[in-house]
């Protein structure tokens, strides 16, 4: 080898901000916060209070390598430790307020932080699991003075630490393995596992999630992350907004449609994110309120299916494009964005909508996607045949965090626990999660396919479809349907609205009405369905009276 006489620069989390202020410095983030009025700042603001976080972080005794928790939603304090801490050495815990109190106990002790950094309607959260906490040492709230309440946990104010430090900081260099995020994932089965981001990984991701391959923002973007700051980082978009000097709005714990629309309107927003069921309610919102909204241009939706008939009202009624991702904590987390390419475009207009309307995404530089059968031999990229679908790249994760064993096989691959398809044109179709696939008399009934036919039947808000065991079939689709306030729909009519678009053998056997519960990630919780009908196929029918 003959070494390459370029500078070998680490990549680090902080130089991504300190070039938004130098070349987006006026550039504004706008964030909604529990209940203080809104604030707004601009990415120099921004490095400045990080600067003084980063000071806070260290009198507090957060040296490099420590660990910190923060358990708050999506406000520019939140962002501000998104810098400060990575920028010390330290690595941010990013805790997810909606699990279990035990799960999140767990994960702060698994991360072993020193300190516990909170917003205000999150400490009655906080005081319930204080007890269990084995190595916070401090606590503080994520206040303004005037409304600090220190709690039975004596947690200091943020905004009085931060006011006793100088806004700037000399930033030391890092090596850019180091860890920078530690984010768990949602433990639907065992505990949450961590994954460690590098800032290698985080700055890369943040590089190639602006491509216009991917989210493709320019400075005159306005960018509102709807998808969680606790999770994932809320898709890289933390770091892509700044990285690309667009506009960052952050919408606090709101995410009705009432509150998403007022920002979307106020701030010009143009494009925003988020898992399917927040698109759900403000879709609903738009209609029932006669709405439209405002500048919006894009809107990148994952973490479950998009539902065609989403990505459709969108387009059609709103012009508004929606690029579905799919990815995973494991994955930074983005794998694949759907985005448009000239072989498409070729094919027109309504052959291009179909693909980005009803596949995950495509390709993207950085992360390798193969599917494999059972016997670990390549599937073929035919867009039919469904594999185990493994992924590959610097932002996808070699190790759990203090687990000792590798995550991924000798060549680097890493089993997501999704079933796909691949094409020639690189899209990826999610099928099902393996542990979700239905099995019916031998053959494999995607779940996704069916919630994605039934959700478009009108009055549906969310279809959920799970296999239930069968004394015939081995196991056979059960609808579950959560409708729209006030709809009336039927049994009948969802299954007349899904003869149609799916084989026969697919069709539920049964539909039930009930609310469909969600994951603290936003995911259809379908260990819950199973458990609550279990037996809806096997039972004795009920006696008539
Ligand atoms: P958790 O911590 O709940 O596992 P993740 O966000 O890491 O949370 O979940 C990743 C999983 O979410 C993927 O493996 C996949 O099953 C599902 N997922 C993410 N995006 C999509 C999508 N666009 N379509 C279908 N499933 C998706």
């Amino acid at each position: 080898m003959i070494p390459g006489l370029m500078q070998p620069v680490p990549l680090q989390i902080i130089d991504i901000l300190r070039y938004a202020a130098r070349a987006h410095g006026s550039r504004e983030v706008v964030s909604r916060l529990i209940d203080e009025p809104i604030w707004r700042y601009d990415y120099a603001g921004l490095a400045a209070r990080a600067a003084q976080a980063a000071h806070m972080l260290r009198a507090l005794g957060v040296g490099s390598g420590d660990r910190v928790t923060s358990l708050g939603w999506n406000t520019h304090r939140h962002l501000e430790l998104f810098y400060a801490a990575p920028g010390l050495g330290a690595v941010l815990h990013t805790a997810n307020p909606r699990l279990f109190d035990e799960q999140v106990a767990y994960t702060i002790n698994h991360a072993e932080s020193s300190v516990l950094l909170f917003d205000r309607n999150l400490l009655a959260l906080v005081e319930r699991i204080a007890p269990t906490l084995e190595t916070v040492k401090t606590f503080v709230m994520m206040s303004d003075a005037e409304r600090h309440d220190a709690g039975s946990v004596s947690a200091l104010c943020y905004e009085t630490l931060l006011a006793a430090q100088p806004d700037a900081i000399d930033w030391p260099t890092l090596n850019e393995n180091a860890g920078a995020f530690l984010c768990y994932t949602s433990g639907t089965t065992g505990d949450p596992k961590g994954v460690l981001y590098s800032h290698r990984a985080v700055v890369l991701h943040a590089m190639a999630g602006g491509l216009a391959s991917a989210f493709g923002f320019t400075p005159f973007d306005v960018v509102m992350p709807c998808s969680s700051l606790y999770h994932a980082t809320a898709w890289g978009l933390p770091f892509a907004a700044p990285l690309c000097g667009a506009k960052m709005v952050l919408p606090g714990d709101k995410m009705d449609g009432a509150s998403l629309h007022e920002l979307i309107e106020a701030e010009g927003v143009t494009f925003t994110g988020g898992v399917p069921t927040i698109w759900t309610m403000y879709l609903t919102w738009l209609d029932a309120q006669g709405r439209t909204p405002g500048a919006l241009k894009r809107v990148v939706i994952g973490g479950s299916a998009v539902p065609r008939a989403m990505a459709e009202t969108f387009k059609r009624r709103y012009d508004v494009d929606v690029l579905q991702i799919w990815g995973m904590t494991e994955t930074c987390p983005i794998g694949v964005v759907a985005t448009p390419t000239p072989a498409l475009a070729a094919q027109g207009e309504e052959a291009l909508r179909e693909a980005i309307w009803t596949r995950q995404g495509r390709l993207q530089f950085g992360i390798e996607l193969r599917t494999v059968d059972d016997d670990g031999e390549d599937a073929p990229r035919d867009g039919e045949t469904p594999g185990a679908l493994l992924v590959r790249g610097p932002w996808t994760l070699e190790r759990y965090y203090r687990h000792p064993q590798s995550a991924v096989d000798d060549d680097g691959w890493f089993d997501t626990g999704d079933v796909a398809t691949l094409d020639e044109l690189g899209f990826m179709r999610i099928t099902d999660r393996k542990k979700d696939v239905i099995k019916s008399g031998g053959e494999w009934i995607s779940s996704i396919d069916l919630e994605n036919a039934a959700s478009a039947c009108p009055g549906v808000k969310i279809a959920a479809v799970v296999g239930i065991v069968h004394p015939k079939w081995e196991e056979r689709p059960l609808l579950v349907i959560e409708a729209h306030d006030g709809a009336n729909v039927t049994r009948e009519q969802v299954l007349a609205h899904l003869t149609p678009l799916v084989a026969k053998w697919w069709l539920p056997d049964d539909v039930v009405f009930a609310a469909v519960p969600l994951t603290a990630t936003g995911k259809i919780d379908k260990k819950v369905l199973r458990a609550s009908f279990g037996d809806h196929y096997t039972k004795a029918p009920a006696q008539a009276v």
